[in-house]
């Protein structure tokens, strides 16, 4: 199914091991959350993530909307 390799390369994406790569990078210690939201390393794979889960609600509600309809 076309949406089972959308969701895939995401989960790829997010649990990457350069995704939680420490230390030496970026200008925010490891250890504070500001960090995992200002480094590219980390917040690609979370923004994806988030529109990742954003698009399974939408898809889960789009689905449950049209079955509702033909009933
Ligand atoms: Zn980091």
């Amino acid at each position: 199914m076309m949406y089972s390799r959308f969701f895939a390369i995401i989960a790829f994406a997010v649990f990457a091991p350069q995704a939680f790569a420490h230390p030496g990078h970026g200008n925010t210690d490891a250890k504070e959350a500001a960090h995992y939201l200002t480094t590219l390393e980390h917040a690609m794979p979370l923004a994806l993530m988030v529109l990742s889960t954003i698009a399974v609600v939408w898809i889960a509600t789009k689905s449950l909307k049209a079955q509702r309809r033909s009933w």
